[in-house]
């Protein structure tokens, strides 16, 4: 279902065409390069993108590459891939250091007009100065600076003649203004930093709260949306837009961020995590990032349909990071192949079965999708289940395997536990069973009813497979004040060895199934080769999760 119910933006954008406050909806995705996009950011560029193409219009992706610090090619690229994965495309592709020329015009202009002066205060001193929501701020000694001078000065900022921290410029606004964001904002700040798309053609960069609304004036953007710690900003925005003398007006709105239980949309988080090699790269699977849930196995499809299903609000705290595992089910359920998975294995020996036989049982790919056929196994003498399936001493209604219970082996026959084979510690390392040439799946046996239904995979013929288990990747806030790298849980990664089905030895990078009473696993693309199968566990199959 792809209906979208409607919302506060999707209604102002109806009337701003409705009354020709605009002509054509062009709306922008400006992700600053400076790390791996992450579900947060997945929720804007589906926000963006799909509103647009419902209006008709059109979306860009502009970089907000004003801080040369923390900026780098490698996040561009990256960030470009993201977004055609989810299934977007851009039609400008913009960077805002492309207009660096113009904005420093506009800048000069704002100097020219008496609305901007060059400030000698340092950041801290501006900080002090700036007052508190009580009480108004103290004007800059510096704010009565003539227009020559603060011309003198910004240029002489522009040609590098000053350090870093040693001067800026500022808006002259209004320093006892109750919207702090309007007491004198500073505009430019100087760094003598090499920028990943300017080099060294700058040493003064604009700030966010100047640039962002140029850039979406230069490009013709109708609606801004943005996630609500900006809506303090939106007055400043207006002021930029007018005094710069914009021709072309843009308006920004706000939305709801989204955060989920169970971790945090924090780049500085990740940063460190990857730096410290606590994590496999911004791609690890238990991060939130774009790329960490498509190692994972999410589709594109599962990540669209969730967002789809969040909204857009004002409102609204953490979401249940098990909505989002709903959706990759959903997704995943019809669409993947069924097999089995044996994740710690224990090896059965059936006793009566002979020696050298191998049969091949025929299994339903998908017993939901019958068109997705059948396959066959095989199935002989010896085979694993998983150790969770025998238990020597069961508790009541234990319908698994235990000393004299017979189950039954999904796709096969049943079989009977007569023997417990246990090493010199006492732990049980081989069972001896005998299996019931009548009871073959599919042969229509009735004689007798077993409670249990285990998988299994043939011993000689399995393929060993690494298995990757996933917990959250934080622990819970304890409120304690505990900084968040504090708080990565240890067991957020448990890798298990065990066996998989014969004829997935055809399976590829990124390949999804779901493996019998486990879950939904996606075949790891980066440490999977064609001698070693990694898979990652997606989501487990059950979740008292409700929509
Ligand atoms: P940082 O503050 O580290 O730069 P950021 O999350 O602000 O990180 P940007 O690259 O500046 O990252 O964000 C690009 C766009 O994505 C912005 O419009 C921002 O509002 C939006 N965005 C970021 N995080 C979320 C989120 N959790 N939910 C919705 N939108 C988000
Ligand atoms: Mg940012
Ligand atoms: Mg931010």
């Amino acid at each position: 279902n792809t209906s979208i119910a409607s919302d506060f933006i999707r209604e102002i954008i109806s009337e701003d065409l409705k009354t020709h406050k605009v002509t054509e909806v062009v709306t922008r995705f400006p992700p600053e390069p400076n790390g791996y996009l992450h579900i947060g950011h997945a929720k804007s560029i589906c926000i963006n993108f799909e509103i647009a193409k419902e209006f008709n219009g059109k979306t860009n992706l502009r970089f907000d590459d004003t801080n040369p610090l923390k900026e780098d090619a490698e996040y561009v690229k990256a960030i470009q891939e993201d977004i055609k994965w989810l299934g977007f495309e851009w039609d400008g592709l913009f960077f805002a250091s492309d207009y660096f020329e113009e904005m420093y015009q506009r800048a000069v202009l704002l100097i020219k007009n008496g609305k901007a002066y060059v400030d000698d205060q340092s950041a801290d001193e501006i900080r002090q100065a700036r007052g508190t929501l009580t009480e108004p701020g103290q004007n800059s000694p510096c704010r009565t600076r003539s227009v020559e001078e603060n011309l003198d000065l910004f240029k002489r900022m522009r040609h590098g003649e000053f350090k870093d921290g040693e001067k800026v410029l500022r808006a002259k606004i209004d320093m006892a203004s109750p919207n702090i964001n309007l007491r004198d904002p500073v505009l430019y700040r100087i760094s003598h930093a090499t920028h990943h798309n300017t080099g060294d053609q700058w040493c003064i960069y604009p700030m966010y709260a100047f640039a962002h609304p140029l850039e979406d004036a230069i490009e013709g953007v109708s609606h801004s949306l943005c996630t609500l710690e900006f809506r303090d900003q939106r007055p400043l925005y207006d002021w930029v837009i007018r005094e710069c003398e914009m021709p072309h007006v843009p308006h920004q709105y706000e939305f709801s961020r989204l955060s989920l239980t169970d971790t945090v949309m924090s780049k500085r988080l990740f940063r460190q995590l990857v730096e410290e090699k606590t994590v496999d790269g911004w791609d690890d699977p238990r991060m939130p990032t774009i790329s960490g849930l498509r190692r994972r196995g999410f589709t594109p499809e599962s990540i669209r349909a969730f967002v789809r299903e969040l909204g857009i609000t004002l409102g609204g705290g953490d979401v249940d990071y098990r909505m989002l595992e709903y959706f990759i089910r959903e997704d995943l359920k019809l669409k993947v192949p069924r097999a089995m998975g044996v994740i710690r294995p224990l090896k059965v020996v059936i006793t009566n079965y002979p020696e050298d036989q191998v049969e091949m049982l025929p299994a339903e790919v998908n017993s939901e999708v019958p068109e997705m056929g059948m396959k066959e196994i095989p199935f002989s003498r010896e085979i694993y289940i998983e150790q969770e399936d025998f238990m020597e001493n069961p508790p009541p209604k234990y319908f698994r395997l235990f000393p004299g219970n017979e189950v039954r082996l999904k796709n096969a026959y049943f079989i009977k536990c007569n023997d417990v084979v246990k090493d010199e510690d006492g732990n049980v390392v081989e069972l001896h069973c005998t299996y019931d040439p009548e009871t073959k799946s599919g042969s229509g046996f009735t004689g007798r009813k077993v409670k249990g239904t285990i998988h299994w995979v043939d011993a000689k013929r399995a393929i060993p497979a690494e298995f990757r288990l996933y917990e959250a990747l934080l622990t819970p806030d304890e409120g304690d004040g505990r900084e968040l790298i504090d708080r990565v849980n240890p067991h957020s990664l448990q890798v298990e060895h065990g066996y998989i089905e014969p004829d997935l030895q055809m399976a590829q990078p990124q390949d999804k199934f779901q493996f019998f009473r486990h879950g939904y696993f996606n075949v790891d693309p980066k440490d999977t080769t064609p001698d070693h199968k990694v898979f990652n566990l997606i989501v487990a199959l059950k979740s008292s999760f409700q929509i």
